[in-house]
């Protein structure tokens, strides 16, 4: 059996946000398969994470492999300058059917980050192509996340997104109050004032609002109003400001919705999607927009949008990501969220009698203990493998998004854990 040579990592690799110097321990990983991670040492542990919300469908599945495999045997990749495919022709035909009748047009990139890229060029190449230069920021919330690349870090939470280590390098944006009003809740005037008085003050040189619909993601597991998003599209409308919505975390049913968009049936100007895209199973992301948009962006000058990854569109991605959204389609997979959603309000309420638990709330298939003080990661992370599931908490915020096929035993195994561990840090 090969070993994972892990003083090779610790000196040479770099892994998400880590120090090189001082590394937190990696967990060698053998195998995924349904919803468990086997460890090198045997130890199998269930999935909480669903490797970042992209594992929708567990691991190793028999339909994704078999996608990938006969992908693979007529083309992995080809550039997309000048030819196209039946794999990115499909995939696009199925993300239009499936999301708002307006979002027509489909632009395919390899990473959730590089998607925004291209939301925050289409919205700046948009206005540049109707004369109004000057519309060139952006208005987003506190609280949110939107990726590691420079123009997704300047909509980032400015504080989590560090954004004074690089400021003079990132584009300062403006930034309004995170929506107060919870996600059952009405959304009052209060709750949507200060962005209101933001976009009537700044309007001429904002060129798009972005924001996470209903569930605010990394930035701080926030689930708010889907009325928020209606007064927002209202006030978007009345101050020329174009209206993009990251569905990267929330797309393909995590929220109980195929789209977090359709709680609210609030339509964007401009859509991305990436993470559960492919099920997990590789990169790739997608930025979607209407007629109107893309229409106007290519009556300006040069006449086109200016951005063509080479790995655009490709085909073992597309294949995959088609393979995975027909499998959505295929089962009732809204009553799996809804089920899950039960499991994990159920198996997590004991933590709210914890004093040092401030918060625990469900939506979907995604479960949030929001502790008082920030955990230790490397030593709940290794509580939480010696106890057999697979969780990484980050701050106070100890979060669940299992793959929707787990099973309400498992499910119970992994709420039941987190419990335990959580009771143990106080
Ligand atoms: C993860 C995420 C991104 C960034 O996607 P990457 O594939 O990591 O570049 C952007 N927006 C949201 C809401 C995300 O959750």
């Amino acid at each position: 059996m090969p070993t994972i040579d892990l003083d090779f990592d610790r000196h040479h690799l770099w892994h998400p946000y880590t120090s090189v110097t001082n590394p937190l321990p990696v967990y060698p990983v053998v195998r995924a398969y349904e919803v468990f991670l086997e460890l090198e040492d045997g130890r199998k542990l269930i999935d909480g994470m669903s490797s970042w919300w992209a594992a929708i469908h567990g691991y190793n599945h028999p339909v994704l492999n078999a996608a990938v495999t006969s992908q693979l045997q007529s083309m992995s990749h080809v550039m997309f300058g000048g030819l196209t495919h039946e794999p990115a022709v499909t995939l696009a035909r199925q993300l239009v059917t499936m999301t708002p009748e307006p979002l027509q047009k489909v632009f395919f990139s390899d990473s959730g980050s590089v998607s925004v890229e291209v939301a925050i060029k289409m919205a700046i190449q948009y206005w540049a192509a109707l004369g109004k230069v000057a519309k060139k920021r952006l208005l987003t919330v506190h609280s949110g996340y939107h990726g590691d690349t420079f123009a997704a870090m300047s909509v980032c939470d400015p504080v989590t997104g560090m954004h004074s280590l690089f400021k003079g390098t990132i584009q300062e944006q403006y930034f309004a109050e995170a929506p107060a009003c919870r996600f059952a809740d009405p959304c009052a005037d209060k709750d949507i004032a200060d962005l209101s008085m933001k976009l009537e003050r700044h309007h001429r040189e904002i060129a798009a609002v972005i924001i996470e619909p209903v569930v605010q993601g990394a930035g701080g597991m926030r689930f708010y109003s889907p009325h928020y998003l209606i007064r927002l599209r209202e006030l978007c409308d009345h101050h020329k400001v174009l209206l993009i919505f990251d569905e990267i975390a929330t797309g393909f049913g995590r929220t109980g919705k195929m789209f977090a968009l359709e709680h609210a049936s609030v339509v964007p100007d401009i859509l991305c999607v990436g993470k559960a895209l492919t099920g997990g199973y590789m990169t790739l992301a997608a930025t979607m927009t209407t007629e109107k948009v893309a229409e106007t962006i290519c009556s300006g000058t040069p006449g086109l949008f200016m951005h063509g990854p080479t790995f655009m569109a490709n085909p073992l991605a597309c294949a995959v990501a088609s393979a995975s959204i027909r499998l959505l389609e295929s089962y009732d997979w809204q009553a799996s969220v809804l089920r899950l959603e039960a499991g994990l309000l159920k198996g997590l309420e004991p933590c709210r009698e914890f004093r040092h638990v401030v918060d625990v709330r469900v939506l979907g298939a995604i479960g949030v203990v929001e502790l008082q003080n920030p955990v230790a990661m490397a030593t709940i992370q290794r509580q939480f493998v010696e106890k057999g599931i697979w969780v990484r908490p980050f701050g106070r915020l100890v979060y669940l998004m299992p793959p929707f096929i787990m099973c309400d035993k498992e499910l119970g195994i992994l709420t039941a854990t987190v419990c335990d561990v959580v009771q143990s840090i106080r």
